[in-house]
């Protein structure tokens, strides 16, 4: 093989096109009926055909015998465009030529009639990333374009093009391929290499290839090179370790499983493989979105195109999500995605974002190992508040605690009624009814009513409003509420004495009398994960692989500046 398959196998003519009919059928028709535009933006996932589609495009309009939707593919200027050796097409990559100096140098070659052809093609690869300055140069040659000149910008993303580029385009959505449909070219292109392939096999590379085309074909390529005979199922897993889809179904079960554990060993595996975490964010936001238009009974084009077997179990997962969840799992990780851009230690933001989603989640009953692990409360870390007795309105009737106070109420936690109210609409007039007496209260209950909390307490003050807004609350331990916050400034201040004491006063008709405890909700997942590490484990599973919760815990540490209680830790 002296060449890739991918270029090998790269259409040539409109029919080669896989699933891109309806973008084929236009251009079709444009050239026949020569109504063709000077401008045109192809959108879609990579490896889709959308610069493949450009080239046909241009041979189209600059065979000898066209123009015509079928180049001949022999004439010198179908060859030309085929083997990149034209002066007529020009090809920029813009994420790595996007400065104003290289639109100036494109306005100017503009200027110039073809050398060979009766068009001028330029493809800019990538045009979101195109600088704001080069963006308005190049404005000026798509509102008058010379006459022999056609412009494709493709994209990845045709959000982040300016409405002043798109308006001047005609725009083509290229699809994601379907598994189907890419199995079947891969199966095809297998045949033609002479290659012997078990159809489990191609299937598991179609999935993995995620709707790209290019990556399906680097894959098969990759089988080629590994196996010796016929590629099997067992090869292709053996190679790829996991699928994009398992990993993001992996995830999704571990956080609605509420399985810290879980958690973090996929994130582990993750970024073992050199994943960009930006990109895992991205589509697992996509994916708990799919998760919640099925829990909703609703359907969608990507939902369709999934293989059979992925859509099965995202089925099963969504049994477990209502709207309010998937609609909360879905904003803690675009605020995480926001995260990421300012925060270097994308692990970690990752893996507390997940943790975070599992905390949306009510954990399952019997929980399994890992979800008492993110339900347990910390050891205790040391707090600025001075300690304060327990309120003298304690009922007598608290019932008697078998293990230590700590751990007791999330353990004694009452089950939540199945059809949990919505919380209700903040109102001056609303008479808070405590739901329950202390050391009853469960989180699930805190969680729910803790938009009236934070609305009580904005009525009396915005300030200490404005810090609480950075918290959740984590746990209920005994009469305390533990509340996590994401900055040290916010939780710090939130825990000075006459704060702390304006908030206390707020939720105590609302959830009995409690107090609150300020934590860092880093440091105090952290400290829960660790907590379980080592501890009593029912379900005996101890195949499950380690995670290496000390790795994590320096990580908080370095990150915050704080310092290792347990001495086993370090
Ligand atoms: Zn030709």
């Amino acid at each position: 093989m002296d060449r890739s398959l991918y270029l090998a196998y790269r259409p040539q003519t409109f029919a080669e096109v896989v699933e891109q009919e309806h973008v084929s059928r236009t251009l079709s028709n444009a050239i026949e009926t020569d109504r063709l535009a000077h401008a045109y933006l192809f959108c879609g996932p990579r490896g889709t055909g959308k610069t493949s589609t450009a080239r046909i495009l241009a041979k189209a309009l600059n065979c000898e015998k066209g123009p015509t939707p079928n180049p001949c593919g022999e004439c010198d200027n179908c060859v030309r465009i085929r083997n990149g050796s034209t002066m007529d097409v020009v090809e920029l990559d813009a994420a790595s030529n996007r400065g104003i100096d290289e639109i100036r140098k494109l306005r100017e070659n503009v200027q110039y009639a073809p050398a060979e052809g009766r068009y001028k093609f330029y493809i800019v690869d990538e045009a979101h990333q195109i600088t704001k300055d080069a963006f308005n140069a190049l404005l000026k040659t798509l509102e008058e374009p010379p006459p022999y000149v056609v412009f494709v910008l493709a994209t990845t993303e045709p959000d982040r093009l300016p409405a002043t580029i798109l308006s001047r385009c005609q725009r083509f959505d290229f699809k994601r391929l379907s598994s189907e449909k890419l199995a079947a070219h891969l199966t095809k292109v297998a045949a033609s290499e002479g290659v012997d392939i078990d159809d489990a096999a191609v299937r598991t590379i179609a999935r993995a290839a995620d709707g790209a085309a290019r990556d399906g074909l680097t894959i098969l390529e990759q089988m080629m090179s590994f196996s010796e005979g016929r590629i099997t199922q067992e090869d292709v897993v053996s190679v790829l370790g996991f699928t994009e889809m398992d990993v993001l179904c992996a995830l999704s079960r571990a956080v609605i499983d509420g399985d810290s554990v879980a958690i973090v060993d996929v994130v582990d595996r993750v970024v073992e493989t050199g994943r960009d975490l930006h990109q895992l964010l991205k589509d697992l936001a996509g994916h708990f979105r799919d998760l919640l238009v099925l829990s909703l009974g609703a359907d969608s084009a990507e939902l369709k195109a999934l293989a059979p077997e992925a859509r099965a179990i995202m089925t099963e997962q969504a049994k477990s999500l209502d709207r309010a969840r998937g609609v909360r799992l879905i904003d803690v990780i675009s605020q995480a995605q926001g995260d990421l851009r300012w925060n270097p230690q994308h692990r970690l933001v990752v893996e507390l974002a997940l943790l975070k989603a599992a905390e949306c989640l009510p954990t399952a009953a019997p929980a399994a190992p890992a979800a008492r692990a993110a339900a347990a409360p910390p050891r205790p870390a040391p707090s600025p508040a001075p300690a304060r007795p327990a309120p003298a309105t304690r009922p007598e009737s608290t019932p008697p605690r078998a293990e230590a106070p700590r751990r007791t109420p999330a353990a004694q936690a009452t089950p939540r009624p199945a059809t949990a109210p919505e919380p209700a609409a903040p109102s001056t007039e609303v008479e808070h009814e405590p739901v329950a007496s202390p050391g009853e209260v469960d989180v699930a209950t805190v969680k729910d009513r803790w938009p009236e909390a934070l609305a009580a307490v904005k009525r009396q003050s915005v300030p200490v409003h404005a810090l609480l807004v950075d918290s959740m609350p984590l746990a209920v331990a005994g009469d305390v509420i533990v509340l996590g916050f994401s900055h040290q400034f916010h939780r710090d201040h939130c825990a000075e004495p006459q704060n702390r004491a304006l908030v206390e006063s707020v939720i105590r008709p609302l959830f009995g009398a409690l107090r609150i405890d300020c934590q860092r909700a880093a440091e105090w997942t952290a400290n829960a994960l660790a907590h379980d590490d080592g501890g009593s484990d029912e379900e005996g599973d101890s195949a499950a692989a380690d995670p290496d919760p000390d790795a994590f815990i320096r990580q908080v540490v370095d990150m915050f500046g704080g310092t290792i209680l347990d001495q086993s830790l370090t």
